[in-house]
């Protein structure tokens, strides 16, 4: 089985008691389904179910590896680089997030 190599590259360990959605959705107008947070600078981006993928696309652009749920009872992460998904204790926290804008309208 893979294992996560990337674990050091985590700088987030306490998630954000709040966020107002992904960053560049909120700043383009779009909408998203699900929320991730990015554990090395804190991006809060969107799904690969969502119409712009920011999540994916951040971890693309900077080379931040490693991601995790933002969704409520979801504490799972995923590196991008080894595409294996983890839990990590560690982090701990809890984010209250908005309504999908997906699903409200
Ligand atoms: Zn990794
Ligand atoms: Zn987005
Ligand atoms: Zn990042």
């Amino acid at each position: 089985m893979t294992r996560c190599s990337h674990t050091d590259q985590i700088e987030i360990t306490e998630l954000p008691a709040e966020v107002a959605g992904c960053a560049e959705c909120l700043a383009d107008g779009g909408v998203w389904l699900h929320l991730r947070i990015c554990l090395t600078c804190g991006h809060v981006g969107c799904c690969d179910d969502s119409p712009a993928k920011h999540a994916t696309a951040h971890a693309r652009g900077t080379e931040h590896p490693i991601i995790r749920s933002l969704e409520p009872g979801e504490e799972w992460c995923w590196c991008f680089e080894d595409e294996v998904g983890m839990l990590i204790p560690q982090i701990k926290g809890r984010t209250k997030i908005p309504p999908s804008p997906m699903l409200s309208r």
